[in-house]
């Protein structure tokens, strides 16, 4: 069922809507009714996991549990094991982990968080939702947060710097966690597009004291609608977290503070208990389209995501920053490639972010990668033959640029 583009012809239809419909800044644009190189598969990935999927589901309703906390547990044990943590403890969300990690560090009005601008907004809404200042700080070349930036930062408010692991890349932590020493500052990792990253062998979201992943649906280690979790070393952290997300609620009747309603689904635990023994391999073909792209782009026209020898990344996206980026984009779509912008207008730019407080510290090289990135189709369900083609076409855009 696996559709290879080289076999596709016009007639050739993808099985589910969203395959081409799967950003909202995508859905108005008319490139016909197939595409040869979709940027996620959900389609594939259904294919191949269909037995699978319709067992979880089936184990879940003869149970009959539907807020069991035994599935839930059964998955925290396994994400504790893998992340390299003492306790991990499911959520709704990415977001909501976040806020929650913020909530359980009792970080509020008054406090700082040190965090960068060019993330999912989830990133610094979870900030402002706990009533804390967001301070937005630049990046390195590549796109995770400028150590050198977080010191220039610190002052006596900061409560929490909340580095982003962007693209499946695990940030400079050996240097941020000497900063957050020294200056008695917590860490909380946003690590929602990197489980299973690592740094010098160290998993991401066991750096810091609590770390926020998210298992949405186009993450790499993804579940079949909303889900999160965190990871930590702190008992009574860890503790103050099962509370929070069940109503703040100890036992069955004690309201002991004012929680939310944020249990991970129990369907979503058995369905990503179920992924998470394939999560390897799909990782390793990430790498390997990864590689691929490396090896076949031309360099003279694209910067590549640069790589630290120590670093073991997960491709959530393979982001390139070229020249000309949205006639590129465009010349992609002309040709059936699907490609996203992670992330377009950088959050302290949002109207929303108008109620944060500018400060003085320069976010230049944010604002011009902004312009310059673009994600490409990285997801393991490509063949070699649509990367070819991805490369090729790029290629061929700025050669025959290059000639004019
Ligand atoms: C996806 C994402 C989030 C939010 O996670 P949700 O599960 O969508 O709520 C937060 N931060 C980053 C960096 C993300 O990529």
């Amino acid at each position: 069922m696996r559709r290879d583009f080289v076999n596709m012809n016009a007639t050739d239809k993808p099985r589910f809507e969203h395959d081409i419909n799967i950003e909202p800044d995508l859905e108005s644009t008319n490139i016909g009714n197939f595409v040869e190189v979709p940027f996620v598969d959900f389609s594939a990935q259904y294919t191949e996991e269909r037995d699978a999927i319709h067992g979880c589901v089936d184990a879940v309703f003869s149970e009959g549990q539907f807020v069991s906390e035994k599935k839930v547990a059964e998955f925290e044990s396994l994400i504790a094991e893998t992340v390299g943590t003492s306790f991990a403890i499911g959520v709704s969300s990415g977001t909501d982990a976040l806020y929650l990690g913020l909530r359980a560090l009792e970080v509020g009005p008054g406090d700082e968080v040190i965090t960068p601008p060019n993330s999912h907004f989830s990133s610094t809404s979870a900030i402002v939702q706990a009533g804390a200042t967001p301070v937005f700080v630049d990046v390195l070349d590549d796109q995770n947060i400028d150590p050198d930036a977080i010191k220039a930062a610190i002052n006596k408010r900061t409560k929490v710097i909340m580095p982003v692991h962007l693209t499946g890349r695990v940030a400079r932590m050996d240097e941020i966690l000497g900063i957050a020493q020294t200056q008695d500052i917590t860490i909380l990792e946003d690590a929602a597009q990197a489980f299973g990253a690592r740094y010098s062998d160290q998993c991401a979201g066991s750096f810091g004291r609590v770390a926020a992943f998210s298992a949405h649906p186009l993450k790499v280690f993804n579940a079949a609608g909303d889900a999160g979790f965190l990871t930590t070393d702190d008992e009574e952290l860890a503790h103050r977290l099962r509370r929070l997300r069940n109503n703040g609620l100890h036992e069955r009747e004690t309201l002991m503070e004012w929680g939310v309603v944020s249990r991970l689904d129990v369907l979503q635990a058995a369905i990503l208990i179920y992924r998470l023994k394939n999560l390897e391999e799909k990782i390793s073909k990430r790498r390997a389209n990864a590689a691929r792209y490396r090896r076949e782009l031309d360099a003279r026209f694209i910067h590549m995501p640069p790589c630290q020898a120590r670093e073991f990344n997960i491709f959530q996206n393979f982001v390139i920053q070229v020249d000309h980026r949205d006639e590129l984009r465009e010349y992609l779509l002309d040709h059936k490639i699907r490609t996203a912008i992670h992330y377009p207008i950088p959050i302290h730019l949002q109207p929303a972010a108008s109620s944060i407080p500018r400060n003085d510290n320069s976010l230049a090289r944010v604002e011009t990668q902004a312009g310059r990135i673009l994600s490409l189709p990285v997801h393991p369900y490509l063949g070699d033959g649509q990367i070819d083609h991805v490369c090729h076409t790029i290629n061929q855009f700025y050669r025959e640029r290059d000639r004019i």
